[in-house]
C-alpha cells in the first residue's frame, strides 16, 4: 500500500491510503473543497475514492463529511460515532457501520478498528492490511488518545507504516497563554492527547516492532514545535537507524507543501 498524509494537526486530519484495488481516506478533517484540492495533488478526483474511515466525531477529523457525505463514498463508522455525527449534520448518511474491536474486509483491505482512550463517543484507531499493490503491507493510524494501552501497543507492533500522535510538548502546553487551565487538564488527561514524551516512550519501548516508516502527527500548532519533535526523532534514530521518521508540520498540508 501507498500512504500519504494530506494534512495533520489539531486543526485538521486526513490520510490517503492506496492499495491494489482500493483508494480510501482516513478521516476528513478539512472542508470538502480543500480535500478535493489536496487529492488533485496526487492526480486523484473524489470520484476515484472508494471510502472514508472515520476515527471519531471531532470536527478536526470529520468536518469534510458536510460536503463529501453524499458523494456516494462508503463511510465507515461505529454506531455511536454515526449517531453523534448525524445529529450534528442533521441527516443520516448511508453509513457502513462496524463494531469496534472487530476486524472486517473491504475490497482488498483487511481493517481492524480498535478502541482508543479519548473524550469522544467511541473513538478508534485503525490497522489496514493488504497484500499486493507494493509499498507497505500494513498501515496503522493512532491519533487522539490520552495514553497508549497495552492493547493498542499490540495492534501497532506489526505494522510497517504507523501514524502516531505527538500532540504537545509538556512545557509548551504549560506555558501556553491561550488555553484555560480546564482545557489543559483535558488535553493532559487519560482521555486527552498524547504528549511527545508519551509517544516516544512507546516508540523507544518496542525495539522489535516491524515499523519501517513512522509519521509523528496531530501536532498542536500552539503547544508543540516541529524542531522539538525532530530532536526526539534524532535520539530514536540512533536506536533504530533503519527507521524512517517523518514529523508532519502542523502549519502545512499537501497543498502548501506542493507550492513551498
Ligand atoms: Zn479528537
Ligand atoms: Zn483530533
Amino acid at each position: 500500500m501507498r500512504f500519504e498524509i494530506l494534512g495533520s494537526s489539531s486543526a485538521g486530519n486526513s490520510g490517503l491510503l492506496i492499495s491494489g484495488e482500493s483508494k480510501v481516506l482516513v478521516d476528513v478533517g478539512f472542508s470538502g473543497k480543500r480535500i478535493r484540492e489536496m487529492l488533485r495533488v496526487f492526480d486523484l478526483g473524489i470520484e476515484s475514492i472508494d471510502g472514508i474511515f472515520l476515527t471519531h466525531e471531532h470536527s478536526d477529523h470529520s468536518v469534510g463529511l458536510k460536503a463529501l457525505g453524499e458523494s456516494g463514498l462508503d463511510i465507515f463508522v461505529n454506531e455511536a460515532t454515526a449517531c453523534v455525527l448525524q445529529d450534528k449534520l442533521g441527516k443520516r448518511l448511508p453509513w457502513k457501520v462496524f463494531e469496534t474491536g472487530t476486524a472486517f474486509s473491504y475490497r482488498d483491505l483487511v481493517v481492524d478498528a480498535f478502541s482508543i482512550p479519548h473524550d469522544a463517543q467511541d473513538p478508534v484507531g485503525y490497522v489496514f492490511k493488504s497484500e499486493g499493490g507494493g509499498g507497505f503491507a500494513s498501515v496503522g493510524w493512532v491519533t487522539d488518545l490520552g495514553y497508549v494501552p497495552q492493547l493498542v501497543r499490540e495492534k501497532i507492533r506489526d505494522v510497517e507504516c504507523l501514524v502516531l500522535e505527538a500532540n504537545h510538548d509538556l512545557e509548551l502546553l504549560e506555558n501556553d497563554t491561550k488555553r484555560p487551565w480546564s482545557i489543559k487538564q483535558r488535553i493532559l488527561g487519560r482521555h486527552g492527547h498524547l504528549s511527545n514524551e508519551a509517544a516516544f516512550e512507546v516508540l523507544r519501548g518496542m525495539p522489535d516492532a516491524a515499523w519501517k516508516q513512522i509519521f509523528l502527527a496531530h501536532l498542536s500548532r500552539d503547544c508543540n514545535r516541529v524542531d522539538v519533535v525532530q530532536n526526539l526523532c534524532h535520539a530514536l534514530q540512533k536506536q533504530r537507524p533503519q527507521l524512517n521518521l517523518t514529523v508532519v508540520n502542523p502549519h502545512f498540508d499537501a497543498l502548501q507543501a506542493l507550492v513551498a
